[in-house]
């Protein structure tokens, strides 16, 4: 892979920087563009002294340009979290329509094949569990999380224009849930903020009944299917993730028993529009990319855990100083 050009964006984000590692071990020269909005060039700042890795700082919601030759572009910008998008709706409108328009353009120009990152928020609160590809959705375009969901949904229909009126190479990835290192401990998401919340010795804050269920993927094990599926020849979308399907009150219970704090778990309010249900039906990435997860979540939440500890102990000790 020596002589192939891959450009990521959201390099400096949780995602993009995983595939940045993942791109450079495997020999590509890896262009990481990233305007950190919500990224950290901590998460990547060991690959700068790679021959193979540059970094660009823009903003892909503005014209992308890139000089040279390009193969593959893989789209990861964009806010993930829903405290992100929820405070910066219009960049998030912006990044998955404008920017993706950009990037199909890009991709055209320099005939590469491009990989996008959906969700399975464009599945919405959905109305079928186990989530298949085939199923539409149940999305509120005008509700707090449309900008993300809606953006998303457009997102997906652009580049299967681009796919069947101009005959480029799409490909397009529905993401489940996923967790591991390099997520910020402070993004609102679930599972750091569980984390977070036990190892400050705070109370869990459950939304509404805890009774709305989550599928949680391991980062390496998403990486993978990604990288399965860039090199397919699939370009319907497919979903990616863990159907290991649990309550947001049982996946409480389960972080403080991993990390022997003795809290309790306390009701908030349910944010508006969380979905109630979700699992991935993965039957066609184990079919057509011989693809399933590997990492238990026992498993990958000891490896998270202890990537916490490490960023929590570091905050302490500044506290201390
Ligand atoms: P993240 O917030 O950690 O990373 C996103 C990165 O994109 C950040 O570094 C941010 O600075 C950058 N970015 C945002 N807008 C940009 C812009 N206009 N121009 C350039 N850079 C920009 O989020 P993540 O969890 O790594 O998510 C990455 C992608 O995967 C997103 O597209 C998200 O929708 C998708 N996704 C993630 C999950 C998940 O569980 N993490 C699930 C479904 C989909
Ligand atoms: N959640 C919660 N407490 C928190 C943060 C989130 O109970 O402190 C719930 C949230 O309401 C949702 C689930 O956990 O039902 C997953 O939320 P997250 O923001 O991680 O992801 P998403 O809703 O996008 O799946």
């Amino acid at each position: 892979m020596k002589n192939k050009r891959v450009l990521i964006t959201g390099a400096a984000g949780f995602l993009g920087s995983h595939l940045c590692d993942r791109f450079t071990q495997e020999g590509f020269q890896v262009i990481g563009m990233d305007n950190l909005i919500t990224g950290d060039l901590a998460n990547i700042e060991h690959l700068f002294k790679l021959p193979n890795f540059e970094f660009y700082h823009h903003d892909v919601s503005n014209f992308v340009h890139v000089s040279g030759k390009l193969d593959y572009i893989l789209h990861f910008a964009s806010p993930a979290s829903p405290i992100d998008y929820l405070k910066i709706p219009i960049q998030t409108l912006k990044v998955s329509s404008l920017g993706t328009h950009n990037l199909l353009g890009l991709a055209l120009e320099k005939k590469a094949r491009i990989l996008v990152a959906s969700t399975s928020e464009i599945y919405g609160d959905p109305l079928v569990n186990p989530q298949p590809e085939e199923y539409w959705g149940n999305v509120n375009p005008v509700g707090p999380r449309g900008v993300y969901d809606e953006a998303k949904r457009f997102q997906e229909a652009i580049t299967m224009a681009y796919h069947t009126f101009h005959g480029l190479e799409t490909r397009i990835v529905r993401i489940f849930n996923t967790y591991g290192p390099r997520m910020r401990l402070n993004d609102g998401r679930v599972l750091p903020t569980f984390i977070g919340q036990a190892l400050r010795g705070e109370d869990l804050t459950v939304f509404g009944d805890g009774s709305q269920t989550r599928s949680f993927c391991y980062v390496d094990d998403l990486v993978e299917g990604i990288y399965r599926l860039l090199f397919s020849d699939y370009a319907l979308p497919m979903n990616i993730g863990n159907p290991d399907e649990i309550t947001i009150n049982e996946f409480g219970e389960e972080i403080l028993r991993l990390t022997q704090a003795d809290q309790r778990l306390i009701c908030k309010p349910l944010p508006t529009d969380d979905p109630k249900q979700r699992r991935p039906d993965i039957s066609k990435a184990k079919q057509i990319l011989g693809w399933e997860p590997k990492v238990s979540r026992s498993e990958g939440l000891k490896i998270t855990y202890e990537y916490f500890k490490q960023i929590e102990d570091k905050n302490q000790q500044f506290k201390d100083f």
